[in-house]
């Protein structure tokens, strides 16, 4: 086009409105208008109790609060504070990390893990493997760096189709040095996919495998964002075992966020964490991530930092956080209990669901669906392929009723 323009040529891209936070503005349009009670607010990707406010962890938001100016207002050391370092380590593996070398860098949630990712461990114009459903951040994320994305189709049947995972993963592979494969689980945006037990052996299976050619380099990011609402700590860390004794060309690569599990999404805590099979490839990980930090903001939040050292520290402490996040499971998954039971009472066909904060609808046209939908109040996000309804925004009594408003229109 041709209006005079001053940035950069990689920086020119479409403008394109951002379709989460548009439909949540036309939300609480209708909220104002017409009552919370009478509005299906199902937009934002945050737990919130069934008048719609955000809920925090109020053993967290206390000692936040208690902070002295030098833990609240200082800068933190760049790589992280060496507490924070050991206390998120435990907080993501907690007790289930495998037999590899692991170190960690603290970043702005998950988001800045991804990004450190991307940047330290792809190559200039290479393609990402992510599942075709996907948290949109990861494409703009490759994309930003000049890397662009590749999909494979995440489902077959109720569970995932690693036939077609292994088919793009090989091509990418064959036609790369390296790749970086960002799997999102358990408890998946937008559809609640928890990778199973037989699955996780048969892509690491197939990963080894791939890894016998020296000359490739395999990189997994597992993206754990949702990892402490998806079941017992037993059930959602049992995976991990399948990162031991890693062959030196296949590494992997968590990101972790405090966002969610720690109720501190606007703090901005998080890190990335390697599993490495040579502590020099871990150290390597640990020196070009701080090197990033330093690039792109210098350090992260020391207070979110503070925090869950104080909290891994402390068993007190400790066992009053777990107990209150154990509150909002509960109601979490009693809403998604609810959605699920009345989807099938009336044959609303959902993606295969397993934990989380969403539940997924396919369907032909999802920008249609969510606008009928937006008549009778309802809001839910039109993706590519289907309708994200989040069960973490709204009361168990509207995810019953939600189902049959949906089936409707799909
Ligand atoms: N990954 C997924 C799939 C997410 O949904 C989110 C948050 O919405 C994140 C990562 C990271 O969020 P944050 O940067 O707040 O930790």
């Amino acid at each position: 086009n041709s209006h005079f323009s001053m940035v950069a040529p990689h920086s020119k891209r479409p403008v394109v409105p951002d379709v989460i936070f548009g439909t949540g503005r036309e939300a609480q349009d209708a909220e104002a208008k017409y009552g919370f009670e009478k509005v299906i607010n199902s937009t934002l990707g945050v737990l919130m109790d069934d008048t719609g406010q955000l809920v925090f962890l109020p053993t967290v938001m206390e000692r936040l609060r208690d902070l002295p100016d030098s833990e609240l207002g200082a800068y933190a050391p760049i790589a992280g504070l060496p507490d924070y370092l050991s206390a998120v380590q435990e907080a993501c593996f907690r007790g289930h990390k495998p037999n590899a070398f692991t170190e960690a860098v603290a970043t702005p949630g998950g988001t800045g893990a991804i990004k450190h990712a991307v940047w330290n461990y792809t190559e200039m114009g290479d393609e990402v493997l992510i599942a075709d459903w996907y948290w949109a951040p990861y494409k703009t994320i490759a994309e930003e760096h000049g890397r662009r994305i590749r999909t494979f189709n995440y489902f077959k049947g109720d569970g995932m189709n690693v036939e077609a995972f292994k088919g793009a993963a090989s091509e990418l592979i064959a036609a790369q040095e390296r790749v970086l494969i960002i799997l999102n689980t358990p408890a998946h945006n937008p559809t609640g996919y928890s990778i199973s037990e037989g699955e996780w052996e048969e892509i690491m299976g197939f990963l080894r495998e791939q890894a016998k050619d020296a000359a490739k380099k395999i990189i997994l990011m597992v993206d754990v964002a949702y990892i402490d609402f998806a079941g017992s700590i037993e059930a959602s860390r049992d995976f991990f075992k399948h990162f031991g004794d890693l062959p030196q060309n296949l590494l992997v690569l968590t990101a972790f966020s405090l966002s969610k599990g720690y109720t501190m999404y606007g703090m901005r805590g998080g890190a990335i964490i390697c599993l490495a099979a040579t502590q020099a490839l871990a150290l390597e990980f640990k020196d070009v991530c701080s090197y990033s930090n330093r690039a792109a903001w210098s350090n992260g939040t020391r207070a979110a930092m503070r925090i869950l050292a104080d909290v891994y520290k402390d068993p007190v402490l400790f066992q009053k956080v777990e107990a209150e996040r154990e509150v909002f499971k509960d109601l979490l998954n009693a809403r998604n209990k609810a959605f699920m039971e009345e989807a099938e009472k009336v044959g609303l066909q959902v993606c295969p669901f397993r934990d989380g904060f969403f539940i997924t609808i396919p369907c032909k046209d999802p920008a249609a669906v969510s606008n009928a939908l937006k008549k009778e109040n309802l809001f839910a996000v039109p993706l590519q392929g289907g309708l994200r309804f989040a069960p973490c925004a709204v009361s168990e009594e509207k995810c019953r009723i939600a189902p049959a408003m949906i089936k409707k229109y799909v």
